[in-house]
């Protein structure tokens, strides 16, 4: 593609991992700091293809090590705006991953990367080639871009001094469509930038939801189709209201045809059991249903813990990830907790019963204030039976879904006991509608004693081997 640099640059490098053996320094990340940005400035104060770099190259770098890196990009352009900027600033994640031997994961403040050993021996040796290489791809792809220049920070003081700042400029982006909603506009728009690992991959951005990166929200879905509308970003008319409480649009139904290539056609934009949004694989926060408490929990991608249910955060991703619709997870955006049409049709925030005490911080001032010390975090509850005992505690509105053990004595005469994993308890919750692609692991109810009782609706249950004893 380009023969002044020491790398191949391709879109086939994208799904390229560097493990830690592999590589020669890692960037930023969760054990140091950055973070990425773009501003739009005007024609005068950006000399094209200008790279400054404050702090050592990676020539100076010791092999093995770790740095603190920020990658501030300046773009011009008559066609120019800030509502460019977290579009603009999204690609930079694409297009590092073209670059062979690189891997860029995340965005914004949470961006991490790592440069391989070979693509260093092969000659990568400074920062300009792989800015430089950056700044091709945005002139390449993005046409309106006339002038862009990239300032790369290594010198943690100098990024300590830049983040508050960044920071402001996130906020302030995503605090724009908090007095925008969906009823209030009559388009949406669509991202294909995930399709190329995931693709039956919906994404739908509306002013009450944020794409799952977290990185593109409705003005910047906006901004992006008016520039380019055959780009990755583009219009989607929402049509007809089908339901409010759960968002279905025939519009999105449309799209959600088309996009998928036929594999889904209905998408509620605000329901986490039914037909829920399909999740890529870069969602900051992964969703789960907790089935023994009929309740649902968070976790973000910075929790390297484990859940109640037993599973991580990485786990749980693979299970959700793909461009798949997956019924019991949804991966989400941490910007869709504060819509106040958070997964409305599941009960919103008193469907919430558990989340990672860090990630319960950042959103605690955008939570209902009634809820806020009844969802549980790794520090009350550690497996399913101490989360039980929390909600109860707390008197969690989830509470109200669970139906008492009565219903044990309306049991028929004759009662089989199948030999699903008892889940015996003092309440059992309600059986949900059970989904059609729902975990194996996930644990089927059942209660300990004297029959089981199992509503199902609308159900789809596939099952290989089902063994009923008859009642000794
Ligand atoms: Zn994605």
């Amino acid at each position: 593609m380009a023969d002044e640099f020491p790398f191949e640059i391709s879109p086939m490098f994208e799904g390229e991992r560097i493990r830690k053996e592999g590589m020669h320094v890692e960037l930023a990340g969760p054990k140091s700091k950055g973070f990425e940005l773009v501003r739009a400035a005007d024609m005068n104060d950006v000399e094209d293809g200008r790279f400054t770099l404050i702090g050592p190259d990676l020539q100076d770098m010791e092999e093995g090590s770790r740095y603190p890196f920020a990658m501030i990009y300046k773009i011009a352009g008559e066609l120019v705006e800030t509502d460019l900027e977290s579009i603009v600033e999204r690609r930079n994640h694409e297009f590092q991953n073209y670059i062979q031997g690189m891997m860029h994961l995340n965005q914004r403040d949470d961006v991490w990367i790592r440069v391989g050993k070979e693509a260093v021996s092969k000659g990568l040796n400074s920062f300009e080639h792989i800015a430089k290489a950056v700044m091709m791809l945005f002139k390449n792809e993005l046409p309106f871009i006339e002038k862009v220049e990239a300032i790369y920070i290594t010198d943690m003081d100098e990024i300590e001094k830049e983040i508050e700042n960044t920071r402001e400029v996130y906020k302030a982006r995503d605090e724009r469509t908090r007095g925008l909603h969906d009823e209030d506009v009559d388009t949406f728009y669509g991202c294909t930038l995930c399709a190329s690992f995931a693709p039956t991959n919906v994404c739908v951005v509306t002013p009450d939801r944020i794409s799952l990166c977290g990185a593109i929200n409705w003005f910047d879905g906006r901004a992006a189709a008016k520039v380019d509308p055959e780009g990755p970003q583009f219009a989607i008319p929402k049509g007809e209201l089908l339901d409010a409480e759960s968002g279905e649009y025939s519009g999105v139904n449309e799209f959600a045809k088309k996009l998928s290539s036929g594999e889904y056609d209905r998408i509620k934009l605000h329901s986490f059991m039914e037909y829920p949004h399909t999740s890529c694989g870069c969602f900051e926060v992964v969703g789960f249903y907790i089935p023994e408490v009929d309740g649902i929990g968070w976790v973000d991608r910075d929790f390297a813990g484990t859940a109640p249910n037993g599973l991580q955060f990485s786990t749980m991703a693979g299970q959700t990830g793909g461009g798949k619709q997956v019924v019991g997870f949804l991966g989400v955006g941490v910007n869709y907790f504060r819509s106040p049409k958070f997964i409305q049709a599941d009960g919103g925030w008193n469907r919430v019963v558990w989340m990672p005490k860090m990630l319960k911080d950042k959103v605690f001032q955008d939570m209902p204030e009634d809820i806020r010390e009844k969802i549980a975090t790794e520090d009350d509850a550690k497996d399913i039976d101490s989360l039980r005992n929390f909600l109860k505690e707390k008197n969690h509105p989830i509470l109200e879904r669970w139906v008492e053990e009565e219903v044990e004595e309306e049991v028929e005469e004759a009662p089989a006991k199948t030999q699903a994993a008892s889940q015996a308890g003092s309440a059992t919750p309600q059986m949900m509608q059970m989904p059609a692609n729902f975990m194996p692991s996930m644990p089927m109810m059942g209660s300990g004693s004297g029959g089981v009782r199992i509503i199902l609706k609308n159900a789809k249950v596939t099952v290989d081997k089902i063994t009923i004893l008859k009642e000794e």
